[in-house]
């Protein structure tokens, strides 16, 4: 096997993660991207327990660095909207074990995380940083890749790690992953300061809006009074109901019988930008000869909630061992490189799985508002809830008929 490094396209929370747990296994990578950090990128800013807990796990150190940055508000739990206006509050509870220092969650411009993602690479003397230089093309050789940079030079690579997000040529173009309007969404989002009534125990808010379902609305609280502020729904509801996202946003602004009022004094602090988010409710092939898909170029966007960093990072750290496990075995094949996609669907199918049907079932604005009714008269079902936010086996109830008919007669 030639000495050529690990290539990684895409230094997003995805390729970042892999380039950190590829350091920590000592193997040499490139981490190449096309912008210069700190960089901003359409998003939440909603980080999940799942970042936190890999970290963690990973370097306790990156987490007591994390927990000493002014760049995030610690978040304990997300309230809920049903269409009716019913709230459902639903604390997050740690999972017993995870052991971490700070808050189960945390909102973080992506101009921040990204950059703190960063500064930890530049710590690793195994990992080349390549900063502001775009992959313009490769092409398949005897020994893996080459990658071409804009800068004109070129990259051989046994191994390719595709993490440049949710438009990414190579994931459409090359390993053939479709744009099906099904499994896609997309959303907008603005940052504002001033808005008002900001729940003060840092809870996020989704509201879902009876003409926008199956999509929601939020609102997540940033440093220095700031909100992220967006609206998202799947492609294929936007296409049929010729919705024009920005306008809909800027109409619950303006118009929402409820939610305007909170943004009378808000002043907007950006554009309304919007982005599209490859959802994990279709099944694709993400690896091949000589690669793999990390990521949004992975699909691996939860389909009810948006959430798309954490299984970033889920699919970055199984990158990493894949490809401690081709070196070791100087196999790169597509056969061999199955095992990144079977681990993969071991790890976050079932819950990618779980949470499409929830989506299915928030379609229907009345379940949405019957099953709120439950939860906000029964502080038994939070808790049951609560412990479902961590526990994907205790979760799988929330599909259960029957669940929710018991919980009735509560
Ligand atoms: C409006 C919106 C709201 C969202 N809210 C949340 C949320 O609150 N929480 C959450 O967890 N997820 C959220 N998501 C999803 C989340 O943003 C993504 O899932 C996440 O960014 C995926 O990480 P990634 O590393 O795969 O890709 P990205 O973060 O997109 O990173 C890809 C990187 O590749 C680089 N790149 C692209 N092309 C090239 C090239 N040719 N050459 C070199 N570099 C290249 C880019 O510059 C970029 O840095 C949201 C998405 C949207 C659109």
């Amino acid at each position: 096997m030639s000495g050529a490094p690990i290539c990684i396209v895409g230094a997003g929370p995805a390729g970042a993660s892999a380039a950190l747990k590829l350091a920590y296994y000592g193997i040499s990578c490139v981490l190449i991207d096309k912008a210069t950090f700190p960089r901003d990128k359409v998003c939440g800013d909603a980080i999940s327990g799942k970042v936190t807990t890999l970290l963690n796990r990973l370097d306790p150190t990156i987490i007591q660095r994390f927990e000493g940055e002014p760049i995030k508000v610690p978040i304990w739990g997300i309230q809920f909207f049903a269409p009716n206006g019913v709230p459902m509050e639903i604390p997050f509870v740690p999972l017993p074990g995870t052991d971490l220092p700070g808050a189960p969650g945390y909102v973080s411009k992506r101009l921040d995380f990204d950059h703190f993602m960063i500064k930890e690479i530049a710590r690793c003397a195994a990992v080349q940083l390549r900063l502001g230089v775009a992959v313009t093309g490769y092409e398949r050789t005897a020994l893996g890749w080459r990658v071409s940079l804009a800068s004109g030079e070129v990259l051989d690579t046994p191994l390719l790690l595709v993490a440049d997000g949710a438009h990414s040529h190579f994931s459409r173009h090359i390993a053939g992953l479709p744009m099906d309007k099904k499994h896609h969404a997309g959303a907008v989002r603005a940052y504002y300061r001033g808005v008002q009534g900001m729940d003060s125990r840092g809870f996020i808010e989704l509201h879902f809006l009876k003409e926008l379902t199956p999509g929601y609305f939020w609102i997540f609280p940033l440093p220095d009074g700031q909100a992220n502020v967006g609206l998202g729904m799947r492609s294929d509801y936007i296409a049929r109901r010729r919705v024009n996202l920005r306008k809909a946003f800027d109409e619950v602004i303006r118009h929402h019988p409820v939610l305007s009022k909170r943004f009378v004094q808000a002043e907007r602090l950006s554009a309304v930008q919007g982005y599209g988010l490859p959802l994990g409710s279709g099944r694709y092939r993400i690896s091949g000869d000589h690669y793999m898909l990390l990521g949004d170029a992975a699909h691996l966007v939860d389909p009810l909630t948006g959430e798309g960093i954490g299984n970033g990072f889920y699919s970055g750290f199984i990158a990493a061992d894949q490809t401690k496990a081709c070196l070791e075995a100087n196999k790169f094949s597509a056969d061999f490189m199955r095992a990144y996609d079977l681990r993969i669907d071991r790890v976050l199918g079932g819950e990618l799985r779980l949470s499409y049907q929830m989506q299915r079932l928030a379609r229907y604005p009345f379940l949405v508002n019957i099953i709120a009714r439950i939860i906000h008269r029964n502080q038994g079902v939070v808790d049951a809830i609560s412990r479902m936010y961590t526990d994907f086996e205790y979760r799988k109830q929330l599909i259960n008929p029957f669940f929710w008919l018991r919980q009735m007669w509560k």
